[in-house]
């Protein structure tokens, strides 16, 4: 059975970034068929916020990816500590006494020496009095002390992985004030909620291989891991810098439609074709987390809308009857109305600027040289209701009076009748206009 968490921490309003390692994890689970859990990763009581985990939920549902059980970490907190005595016991966590300015002098010192920053491990040279006269005067902080082999494991995304361990430091696992860190709470969290796939970004690389260590001492069983590259902006940039625009509630009012981010991420970095799907099902049933490449990952936020505009247009009626109704549009009319504006809009936020055109008219767009063909024109135009044949009837007879036809003789009423160059199909449109301004 396949087990996979997404791990959000409640401290921010998700983001594209997440989204793609939420559904990854979350089509892998149900195309295997077992158990997505959503993780509250909610340690860090000073940044953590309740009103983040209910917009990451908020979030998730406006997009169809539903989790089977939500876990928080903050409600286990007693069983971090029991974990961290378990490792204590095995002589696996040590106590270590440097401030943070002094681990920074160290690092900078490595640096200048060209060594790598890694921790010197001195804190295992303190001996007991050492220790409690430090204890006395200052806080500590607590480590796993990984074993220094080689660590391998083979990535569903990168292949044949191996990190040295001592190319890294002993990760710390409780700090100073007491707080337990995510490393030791995802590893205790991953073991005894049976997590059997890990997909996250490769910024979890140099995590993962102590974390396999941590599991082993731990007994637990090391999951499959898999590290899916890192979105960057459309010119290669880090896409940190933008998130602001890209979290998803923004998107959603920009109107981005769900199944055209999902289509989109679901295979943007892979060697399948980006392709709409109307629903998860499909998306389920074509993704494979082994097409994925290993470079970063180029994403246009534009890149959205013309997905959004082709999902709408295989989208019923049924689907968008709310927010039609919503404009003001009538029941009977609606259908008429979706069928008309569906292929010319780019999100359905476009829908009320139809309307308007319908109930209240268009202001004209008259060019100056056509402006007495399309007074001439308007004046044949026959009076309201409208019917499927009345353009057609109305421009034949415009045609055979002026002599003007095709693109000459359609755009200008066009322009005139929506104030666009651009938009439906004229013959069905004009049956719904309900108000025509006079061209002055
Ligand atoms: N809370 C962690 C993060 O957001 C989870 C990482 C993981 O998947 O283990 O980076």
């Amino acid at each position: 059975m396949t087990t996979t968490r997404f791990a959000p921490s409640p401290t921010g309003y998700l983001h594209v970034g997440n989204l793609r390692t939420a559904l990854f994890n979350f089509l892998i689970t149900r195309k295997a068929g077992g158990t997505f859990i959503l993780r509250i990763d909610d340690t860090d009581p000073e940044r953590s916020k309740e009103e983040y985990v209910d917009a990451i939920k908020q979030d998730l549902e406006w997009l169809g990816i539903t989790w089977d059980k939500v876990e928080r970490q903050s409600t286990r907190l007693d069983r971090y500590a029991e974990v961290a005595d378990q490792l204590r016991g095995m002589d696996r966590f040590y106590e270590c006494f440097e401030t943070p300015t002094e681990l920074d002098l160290k690092r900078k010192k490595q640096l200048n020496m060209g060594k790598p920053p890694v921790y010197d491990r001195s804190a295992l040279a303190l001996t007991d009095a050492q220790k409690d006269a430090l204890r006395a005067e200052r806080p500590s902080h607590w480590r796993f002390k990984l074993d220094q082999t080689r660590i391998e494991w083979t990535d569903g995304i990168l292949g044949d992985t191996s990190i040295d361990a001592a190319s890294v430091s002993d990760p710390v696992l409780i700090r100073g004030d007491g707080q337990v860190l995510y490393t030791l709470a995802s590893v205790c969290d991953d073991t005894d909620m049976g997590v059997t796939h890990v997909v996250r970004g490769a910024d979890h690389v140099t995590n993962t291989a102590t974390q396999i260590q941590m599991i082993q001492a731990i007994g637990g069983t090391v999951p499959s891991f898999a590290h899916h590259s890192l979105l960057t902006g459309p010119q290669g940039e880090a896409l940190s810098k933008r998130l602001g625009t890209l979290a998803l509630r923004d998107l959603r009012d920009a109107g981005v439609h769900p199944m055209a981010i999902l289509s989109h991420l679901a295979r943007l970095g892979s060697s399948d074709p980006i392709e709409v799907r109307m629903d998860m099902d499909e998306l389920v049933a074509g993704f494979d987390l082994s097409h994925f490449g290993t470079a970063p990952t180029k994403f246009d936020v534009e890149d959205l809308y013309p997905l959004t505009a082709k999902v709408l247009q295989s989208t019923d009626l049924a689907d968008v009857a709310g927010p039609i109704a919503d404009l003001g549009v009538p029941a009977d009319m609606a259908d008429a109305f979706w069928s008309v504006t569906r292929d010319n809009i780019r999100t359905l936020h476009d829908l009320a600027g139809w309307w308007d055109v319908m109930q209240n008219g268009a202001d004209p767009v008259v060019d100056e040289e056509d402006r007495d063909f399309v007074v001439q024109a308007m004046a044949m135009l026959p009076d309201a209701p409208f019917d499927d044949t009345t353009w057609g009837t109305w421009t034949t007879a415009v045609k055979a009076e002026t002599g003007r036809k095709g693109k000459g003789l359609f755009m200008p009423l066009r322009k005139a009748l929506t104030g666009q160059s651009h938009g439906p199909d004229m013959g069905r449109l004009l049956p719904l206009l309900q108000n025509i301004k006079p061209v002055v």
